[in-house]
């Protein structure tokens, strides 16, 4: 059978990825899509761990071929998933987890509704542009109109929640960490068809407290 697709979108400064690593190292039977990306590597990135790292011209050949699944340009880079990636995780009969934008998400959400959307919220805008402005802290000096740029956008992927099957707001992370699990645990048990028992009862809780209602 195949396995869900699971995809994950957050404005950046949302602490994503802080949120996916501890998802990553405590759930099994995930697997992690490595996107192409053609930014430059940032800090310890490293070539095929949390990117493929590649040239606008090999990148727009792929588009050419049809390899992408997805794909969007975010702040004048390209992003993209390789259909490859579903394909392997489909043939092992793993899920699969999609860290993408709201751009992405929508492409894959018209080809396959049955994707499972996770929007990620930050917790305020004042936690928001203190986490973006930490951010290009570290990248070097603070430019204003870069982290305006960045905080517009991040509003402007905001507007669109609505459109996910799930919301989580990342302000505590152990309880960001233990909702995005339960959902994970829930989207599972219901493919599975698992009676909800009282094992299974506080895990459909805290997953229904993230539905969004629309
Ligand atoms: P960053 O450069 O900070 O790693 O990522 C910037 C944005 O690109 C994030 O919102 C991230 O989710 C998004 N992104 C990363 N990989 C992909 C991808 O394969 N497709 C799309 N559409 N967005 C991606």
């Amino acid at each position: 059978m195949a396995g869900i697709l699971f995809i994950i979108s957050a404005p950046s400064g949302s602490g994503k990825s802080t949120l996916v690593n501890a998802l990553r190292s405590q759930l099994g039977r995930l697997d992690f899509s490595v996107s192409w990306t053609t930014r430059q590597p940032r800090g310890s990135e490293q070539n095929g761990r949390e990117y493929y790292f590649t040239t606008r011209e090999e990148f727009e050949r792929m588009i050419a071929a049809g390899e992408f699944l997805e794909h969007a340009e975010v702040f004048g880079n390209y992003y993209g998933t390789a259909q490859r990636s579903l394909d392997e995780a489909t043939a092992a009969g793993h899920d699969l987890i999609l860290d993408i934008d709201v751009q992405g998400a929508m492409q894959v959400m018209s080809k396959l509704p049955e994707a499972v959307t996770i929007f990620v919220m930050p917790p305020n805008p004042k936690v928001l542009k203190t986490r973006l402005r930490n951010r290009s802290r570290a990248e070097g000096e603070v430019n204003e109109d870069v982290l305006n740029r960045r905080l517009d956008a991040a509003k402007r992927e905001i507007e669109n929640y609505r459109r996910y099957r799930y919301i989580l707001v990342n302000d505590v992370l152990e309880r960001a960490v233990a909702q995005l699990e339960a959902v994970v645990a829930v989207e599972r048990m219901r493919r599975e068809g698992t009676p909800l028992d009282h094992r299974t009862k506080r895990e459909f809780e805290i997953a229904e407290s993230c539905r969004v209602v629309n």
